[in-house]
């Protein structure tokens, strides 16, 4: 008797099947085995063809967990027999669970012209893969290797024809790089509604990659951002170990108290601050003491700064409504949402969600009313003196900093 532990999806099932059954009632057993692993995953298949310089030719067989389809069923579906499933989950027990297959995952089998598997990778992501591959003596043997990627240093430049986003899609960038940007130069621009085409965008960061090809992205070393004009500059620096940011020319932290605008993604100022404009929902002039940032229905509103939540509830005119009390006297609200992610009582931390947009209380459409008080006085969010959250560099810290932003500095300068 062979006792075959199939650890495939959640269950461990322990089949006493003898060789001979094996043999005989293959469909019998597949049959069961497709019962229990009746389950959530799927894969596309895709067979090709492929010539391994001196070796002999595989076929390989490449899949994607998408949804719905059993493992079994999509390998079988591969031209996979069924011992040959067997096999490979028998010996990759204890190593890879099949119990904790995700979307998206991969695998490749490469498999020999006689049927047989020589190779078989199942890749979870880039640092965690496994591997079964047919030894000289037959058998499949399977290691989890480690990865090594290599870390490479880009400096380029993008020239604003859209909006960033697109401009730098369009220049072979991925979203992760452009959010890891528009994050280092949050508290001074609000990238919805003050780039101009034209402008500039440069940046030097890491990339990992692995035989060539991209895996993720490591730092930005230096970022600048350049109107005709005014320059904005980010350069990272470790003033500390573990202690890390980003500073401008003079050394102090582009973080600021207060970020650019309450919302995280998309939205166009409507309205500006005013003491007397005409109010399109009652029809008169009135004080507009606020910016209003138009948006969509459920968009993310961001605290602006971190402070307590003084209140969260209907306020007249400005419907749903977030108020926040900040250092130094500081208060912001945040009007007409659909929806509050937050409390009266709650810390909340700058950039985080609080609520979301919608058109609540006097409003046309969905937007967002931003606005903000000294000491219960309203101010003007876009043009207040935004203080740097952090001490400026100093001393021998900021003699190491400027040895490291010049060299950065001249890199960028060289992008043309
Ligand atoms: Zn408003």
């Amino acid at each position: 008797m062979k006792k075959i532990a199939l650890n495939i999806f959640h269950h461990h099932f322990h089949l006493k099947v003898s060789d001979r059954q094996l043999k005989i009632y293959p469909a019998r057993l597949a049959l069961f085995t497709v019962t229990i692993m009746a389950i959530l995953f799927c894969f596309t298949v895709i067979v090709r063809g492929c010539i391994i310089a001196g070796q002999p030719q595989y076929e390989i067989i490449e899949g994607t967990i998408t949804s719905g389809k059993p493992f079994y069923i999509s390998l079988q579906e591969g031209g996979i027999s069924h011992e040959s499933i067997l096999e490979l989950t028998e010996s990759l027990k204890g190593i890879l669970d099949f119990g904790n297959l995700r979307l998206n995952e991969t695998f490749k089998i490469y498999r020999r012209k006689d049927g047989v598997i020589h190779k078989f990778i199942y890749i979870k992501g880039p640092f965690d893969q496994y591997y079964s591959v047919r030894d000289k003596g037959g058998e499949l043997s399977t290691f989890k290797p480690a990865i090594y990627l290599k870390k490479k240093v880009y400096a380029k430049e993008f020239t604003l024809k859209s909006s960033l986003f697109e401009t730098m899609l369009a220049g072979g960038e991925k979203p992760a790089l452009i959010m890891e940007y528009v994050n280092i130069f949050s508290w001074d621009i609000d990238f919805f509604t003050f780039p101009r085409a034209g402008d500039k965008i440069k940046i030097i960061f890491e990339k990992y990659e692995q035989d060539g090809e991209f895996v993720k992205y490591g730092k930005i070393l230096a970022a600048q951002y350049i109107t005709s004009s005014k320059t904005f500059s980010g350069i990272y620096y470790e003033p500390e170990k573990g202690k890390y940011g980003y500073y401008d020319l003079d050394g102090k932290p582009v973080e600021k108290q207060f970020l650019k605008s309450p919302l995280k993604f998309t939205g166009r100022i409507t309205s500006y601050f005013s003491y007397s404009r005409f109010h399109p929902v009652v029809k008169r002039n009135m004080a507009h003491y606020g910016v209003d940032f138009a948006s969509y229905y459920g968009a993310p509103i961001v605290a602006a700064a971190s402070g307590k939540v003084t209140f969260t509830g209907w306020k007249g005119a400005y419907g749903y409504a977030v108020m926040i009390r900040h250092a130094n006297g500081y208060k912001t609200l945040y009007g007409h949402c659909s929806k509050m992610l937050t409390y009266a009582g709650a810390y909340v931390n700058q950039g985080q969600t609080i609520a979301l947009v919608g058109s609540t209380g006097w409003s046309t459409g969905p937007h967002v009313h931003y606005g903000m008080y000294i000491n219960d006085v309203p101010l003007n969010p876009l043009t207040i003196t935004n203080k740097p959250k952090g001490k400026p560099l100093q001393g021998q810290k900021l003699a190491y900093y400027n040895v490291i932003k010049n060299k950065y500095l001249k890199e960028l300068e060289a992008l043309k």
